[in-house]
Parts: structure tokens; sequence; C-alpha cells
């Protein structure tokens, strides 16, 4: 699905992956989610069956995860609500993000199973991660660079407040 971006940040998150994230008190979405401490776990909100959080170690800038706020790791296991308000949420936070990053497109994506990829495999999440037109060719020395400087608590804190402007 994503081209293969040149990622060297990403070794760390593979690292803490490869150790079981199955079980929720060891699960970051939960733990994110129980915590209150928002900022510090890039929580950028919340909903009543869903949550959003900025990618700790992003493909491009803005990337997100929106996950259900139950710790269930295949779609069969979500109902209702849990089921529908994760994508209209991904469909909110794509409105964000179209009037905050102006991407020419995204890859949106449910990664279920650790073979499939899944990084943590115990709690479902859809990627959004913004595209630019030329973005795989300049991504290996920009991309890095961008990340670092546009910090994600600077990056957290635009998106929050677009998000308040969305709800006033
Ligand atoms: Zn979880």
């Amino acid at each position: 699905m994503l081209n293969r971006i040149w990622a060297p940040w990403r070794a760390h998150y593979i690292q803490l992956a490869s150790t079981s994230l199955e079980s929720a008190p060891e699960c970051f979405l939960c733990r994110g989610l129980a915590s209150q401490e928002d900022r510090e776990n890039l929580v950028v909100e919340r909903r009543l069956n869903s949550f959003v959080v900025l990618n700790r170690y992003p493909y491009n800038n803005g990337h997100l995860l929106v996950a259900p706020c139950v710790h269930r790791g295949t779609l069969g296991e979500l109902e209702g609500a849990e089921l529908l308000e994760p994508i209209e949420t991904v469909r909110r936070m794509i409105a964000i993000l179209d009037r905050m990053l102006r991407p020419g497109g995204y890859n949106i994506g449910l990664n279920q199973g650790r073979a499939a990829g899944a990084g943590l495999p115990g709690h479902l999440h859809w990627h959004i991660v913004p595209r630019w037109d030329g973005d795989t060719n300049f991504m290996p020395i920009l991309g890095h660079t961008k990340v670092i400087v546009e910090s994600l608590q600077e990056f957290y804190d635009r998106l929050l407040e677009e998000l308040g402007r969305d709800q006033a």
C-alpha cells in the first residue's frame, strides 16, 4: 500500500513493536486513552467510541492514527458505533488535514494482524498518511529533517487549535 520510504527513525518503533503488546496495559493506545496527559501522549481528540493520536514515528508530516476506544484486534470484534465511528473520525481528520497541510492525497490504511504488518496487533488503528507529489523522492533527505524541525508537539498544538476552530 505505502511506497517504501526510508525512515530510520522507525527503527525504534519496530524494536518496541517486536516486544509483545498484546495485552491492554502494555498497549500504548490504551495507555494514552487512560492517561490524562494528552499532550505528552499525543492524543489529539477523544470521542465516545474512537480517538486520534499523532504517530510518534511518522512516515510523513501529519501522520495520524485513529482507533476505536476498545482494545480489539479485528474488525469482526467491533460492533455498531465501535465500528462506524472510527471511519467518521477518519473523514473528519482528513477535512482538518486538508485545511492545515493541503496534501495532494492520503494513504488511509488498516493492518489487521502481525503478518499484515500491524505494529500493535492487539488494538486496531487506521493510519492516515498525508501525501504530496514527489514526497517519496525527497523524503529520504527532507522528510527526516522536516519531522525533527516541525516537532510533533508543535504540530500537535497546531492541530488542536485547528480542531478547536472546527468545533466552534
Ligand atoms: Zn489497546
